[in-house]
């Protein structure tokens, strides 16, 4: 059993919405999708957003932020994100009235507690002002999320070593990418080290972990140069080769559709409204 409820409730180039419920709290990361879906699908799950104990922004692309804008306005939950990424979403969301956010700057490689839950972030490689990833920690258990990373350092490596629970980018097959029909210049920017995360770049990252993860949500997948059944088949053949016996249990998540991990069957049973 794993101490992190994850619902992954969008993920791709058109939004990003990712729900962590464990015993020390409750967290979304990013607001990539409208505030009206990220509220419905968090009912959906008997949860409600104004009792989050804050967001995490990784990047200020559109798909990781544009429901911002309205959630802040609607609920007084604590934003966090790098400097960078805060510059960013003022250009981005031009209209948005930070005065009315509960706005905090969050340094990669820095450290936070928010009640019981630790939260590091890291720095990730993409074509964005300062975009991070996240490790939240629930006693000495870890979830952690990065996507949207051209490449995957080993500072990032050692930052998901040991997570029990992972959110990681399987963006695209190189070969799909380039038989595609994305031009060129868009094409480069896919594949570049600011870019985002091959399937098989995904999985030769798990593949070298000490500890695998029990969950891992394939996420960000592009609907144009990759499958679902691609993605999965490409990283559990690279992490089988490496670990035969791995019993990872994997999850592809989608653009549309809310993907959650089995622990949230056995809260339902007990649970509406916390
Ligand atoms: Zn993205
Ligand atoms: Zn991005």
């Amino acid at each position: 059993m794993s101490c992190f409820q994850v619902a992954v409730l969008a993920s791709g180039s058109k939004g990003n919405a990712t729900v962590m419920r464990c015993e020390s709290g409750m967290v979304l990361v990013d607001a990539g999708i409208s505030c009206r879906r990220i509220t419905q699908g968090m009912q959906r799950l008997g949860l409600r957003p104004e009792n989050l104990d804050a967001v995490f922004i990784t990047h200020e692309h559109i798909d990781h932020v544009q429901g911002l804008e309205t959630f802040i306005k609607k609920y007084p939950v604590p934003v966090f994100a790098s400097a960078g990424t805060w510059r960013g979403i003022k250009q981005t969301l031009p209209r948005i009235d930070l005065q009315r956010c509960d706005r905090h700057v969050f340094s990669p490689q820095t450290e936070i507690t928010l009640g019981r839950l630790r939260v590091r972030s890291f720095s990730t490689s993409h074509d964005a002002l300062e975009p991070t990833g996240y490790v939240f920690t629930c006693k000495n258990r870890s979830f952690a999320y990065v996507t949207d990373t051209g490449y995957v350092s080993d500072l990032v490596k050692r930052e998901l070593d040991g997570a029990e629970v992972l959110v990681l980018e399987t963006n695209h097959d190189p070969i799909v990418l380039r038989n595609g029909r994305y031009p060129p210049p868009l094409q480069k920017r896919i594949l570049g080290t600011r870019g985002h995360l091959a399937n098989e770049t995904a999985g030769h990252l798990l593949a070298t972990l000490q500890t695998l993860p029990r969950q891992v949500f394939l996420a960000h997948l592009s609907q144009e140069n990759n499958t679902p059944d691609l993605a999965l088949s490409t990283v559990r053949s690279i992490v089988q080769q490496q670990y035969p016996k791995a019993t990872i249990q994997f999850y592809v998540t989608s653009q549309d559709e809310v993907v959650k991990n089995k622990e949230w069957e056995d809260y339902h049973e007990q649970n509406i409204f916390e």
